[in-house]
């Protein structure tokens, strides 16, 4: 959006009076959406590529304003991490995930990965360590099955402590993917250092690769590398049967897109876990 906006700067006044009259008015409705508790979680199946069980699954938020219209997470939660709204948004995530994870786990699916998304400011706080202990204490969930998905822009504030953070998220015994690889500042140097179990192809890579040899090539090269760090590979925004059979191909571990399931409703991913899922 900023490239567009740099490129376009004829329009800078005009665009910007709406965005910004758009985003005060959000400002305070994302207030009060905090205090009224106006989200809920959907829940996007995470499927073994071998064997098209499903393995986990993604937590993902849902705005719905009492005017009954939905808001993107693409569009709140950038101004969620403006406002620091998101510290205890994430909070409540990561509260309302574990515990309904837990009741599945309960009830005889105790081998699936829940994947939490966490944004940097979240991943820096000081206080995440004692939170996430907090809700895992308070939930029951087991740290093992938690997964904690943070973008490559957690580096940029200051790599030494993102390290550090990790590490001790990784003696406690949760797992750290790394979310959208390959649309931020990758670097092949940070992979080395970063103690990471499982690597998100972004979706671009993904949804190109049937079309575009080149797309391809980089993911082939990407489940490589990540391979030979002894990290898993996940692939997001599968939308095709020739995706999914690419992928399979290039030995990709797990996949995750709209081809098996959309994000769900608690009751609808509930009797998924019963049915199954096929492309
Ligand atoms: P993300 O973490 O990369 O999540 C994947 C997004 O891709 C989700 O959009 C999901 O609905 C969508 N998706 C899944 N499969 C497909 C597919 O096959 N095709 C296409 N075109 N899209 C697919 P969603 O739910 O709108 O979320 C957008 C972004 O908002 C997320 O991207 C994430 O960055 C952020 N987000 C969502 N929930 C949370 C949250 O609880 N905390 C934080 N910090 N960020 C969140
Ligand atoms: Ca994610
Ligand atoms: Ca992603």
């Amino acid at each position: 959006a900023k490239e567009k906006g740099r490129n376009n700067y004829q329009f800078f006044s005009k665009d910007m009076a709406f965005v910004a009259a758009r985003k005060t008015a959000l400002e305070g409705d994302l207030n009060r959406a905090v205090i009224n508790k106006e989200f809920t979680l959907h829940y996007q199946p995470q499927i073994l590529a071998k064997t098209g069980e499903i393995i986990g699954m993604e937590a993902l938020i849902r705005w719905q304003k009492n005017d009954g219209s939905i808001v993107s997470p693409g569009e709140f939660i950038p101004l969620a991490e403006e406002t620091r709204l998101i510290l205890p948004i994430g909070e409540w995530v990561l509260y309302t995930a574990c515990q309904q994870a837990k009741k599945w786990h309960d009830d005889g699916n105790s081998h699936l990965k829940l994947a939490v998304n966490l944004s940097s400011l979240q991943f820096m706080h000081d206080d995440l360590i004692t939170t996430i202990q907090k809700v895992l204490k308070t939930t029951g969930f087991k740290a093992s099955s938690l997964e904690l998905e943070i973008t490559e822009s957690v580096v940029l504030d200051d790599a030494e402590k993102a390290i550090s953070r990790m590490q001790t998220l990784r003696e406690i015994g949760v797992q750290i993917a790394i979310d959208d690889f390959g649309t931020g500042y990758s670097s092949l140097s940070y992979l080395k250092r970063f103690p990471l179990n499982n690597l998100k192809i972004a979706q671009p890579f993904v949804q190109d690769m049937a079309t575009n040899p080149r797309d391809k090539s980089l993911v082939e090269a990407i489940i490589f590398i990540a391979h030979s760090l002894d990290m898993s590979v996940i692939a997001e925004g599968v939308e095709t049967e020739e995706q999914l059979a690419l992928l399979q191909d290039l030995g990709c571990d797990e996949i995750q897109g709209f081809l098996f399931s959309r994000p769900l409703p608690v009751a609808h991913f509930t009797k998924l876990l019963m049915t199954g899922v096929t492309p």
